[in-house]
């Protein structure tokens, strides 16, 4: 009796352990932070970058307590062979020596063992039938209100905290109320993806983040347990998607950090794609610091094309600031997190495939047992 129908409805396939190195790739070009050549910027060595007191990003350099480092002629030095910096109000970046690696000593819960992103290999997936469809609630309405779009200094971001969007089913605990959503890029398309696919990298992700209605609201529920559910897309360069215009038509006018403009409201189901019926699911956190492991993970398998001009716009149009000058953000994504005992699952039988085949012999037996089924 291998064909009873708790075994084709879900069938667990031999969890893989996650072998993510550990060693990132980490990017030089257009990066947010540059490491000091010689000298750490930590807060125990006492020399570190800190937004001026406008709360702009003019960073200064405190020296108290590094008596040795006092001379203007080493500041100058400093300032001169390195690009250090951080975003204003943060103490985190994507690279140097407060990026991803060591985000956990101001952040501890980036240290956990619930870590996104993570690598999704589908061959090690685990099919569970019974998480069924999401239902997407008002997200094909058009209001009258604006949505406003901001260049937050490490991403571009669209607030809906005042549309009535929410997500629900699709194993998810309740309603979950949409919040906002920002995107992730490379600057080179072989790379900007948080989330891989068998290890394939993507050129841009965007999420979708919603907290649970129970929790009231976003900053909330963000530290509790399964209080946010985020979409994640995953994007290919393709044909020009007409749907992503009025975001990127007014990137000139988000050059700069902290700069927002209203943009016309759309349907947000036409940012997404066509086929939302397979998607892969797991716990995990939020990507960026405090990383607070709270979120219920959705990634389609379905992508989205732009193309490569839409790409560049994001590449090129939306700076952060660095010693009084721009540069452009990219490659603003978090290295991959290692799976740890966590399981993966998929809602569909498809959303197991290796390389565009079905490989695992476990489907040969699926096959098998249905076939059985259907000559008794
Ligand atoms: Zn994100």
């Amino acid at each position: 009796m291998c064909c009873s129908v708790a075994g084709i409805i879900s069938l667990v396939w031999s969890q893989k352990k996650q072998a993510v190195s550990d060693n990132y790739i980490l990017t030089d070009a257009h990066s947010p932070c540059v490491s000091l050549n010689f000298l750490p910027i930590t807060r125990e060595t006492g020399c570190f970058l800190k937004p001026a007191l406008t709360d702009r990003i003019l960073p200064w350099i405190d020296l108290t307590g590094f008596a040795t480092m006092r001379s203007g002629a080493i500041v100058l030095s400093v300032l001169t062979i390195n690009l250090n910096y951080i975003v204003s109000g943060n103490k985190w970046a994507y690279t140097g020596e407060i990026g991803p690696e060591n985000w956990g000593r101001e952040y501890p819960h980036c240290d956990g063992t619930s870590q996104s992103p993570i690598n999704i290999d589908t061959s090690a997936v685990t099919l569970l039938s019974t998480l069924g469809q999401l239902v997407f609630t008002n997200y094909d309405i058009v209001t009258d209100v604006n949505l406003r779009l901001e260049n937050n200094g490490h991403s571009v971001q669209v607030d809906l905290s005042n549309e009535d969007l929410s997500i629900s089913h699709g194993g998810l605990d309740g309603v979950y109320k949409a919040a906002q959503f920002h995107f992730h890029w490379g600057s080179a398309d072989q790379r900007g993806s948080e989330h891989d696919i068998n290890g394939e990298l993507f050129p841009m992700e965007m999420h979708i983040v919603h907290y649970a209605e129970r929790f009231g609201n976003a900053s909330t529920a963000m530290s509790e347990d399964k209080g946010l559910a985020v979409l994640g897309f995953l994007f290919e360069v393709g044909e020009h998607n007409t749907h992503f215009d009025e975001i990127i038509q007014h990137f000139d006018e988000i050059r700069n950090q902290d700069d927002s403009t209203n943009i016309t409201s759309f349907q947000l189901k036409s940012l997404m794609p066509d086929n939302l019926e397979v998607f892969y699911r797991y716990s995990g956190s939020l990507t960026t610091p405090p990383c607070y492991e709270s979120v219920v993970w959705t990634i389609f398998k379905e992508t989205l094309k732009v193309s490569e001009d839409q790409l560049n716009a994001f590449r090129t149009k939306i700076h952060h600031e660095l010693l009084g000058g721009k540069v452009p953000v990219s490659d603003d994504y978090r290295p991959l997190q290692k799976l740890n005992e966590r399981i993966v699952y998929t809602n569909a039988f498809s959303g197991i495939y290796s390389a565009g085949t079905l490989v695992q012999s476990s489907s040969y037996i699926l096959i098998i047992c249905a076939l059985a089924a259907f000559i008794a």
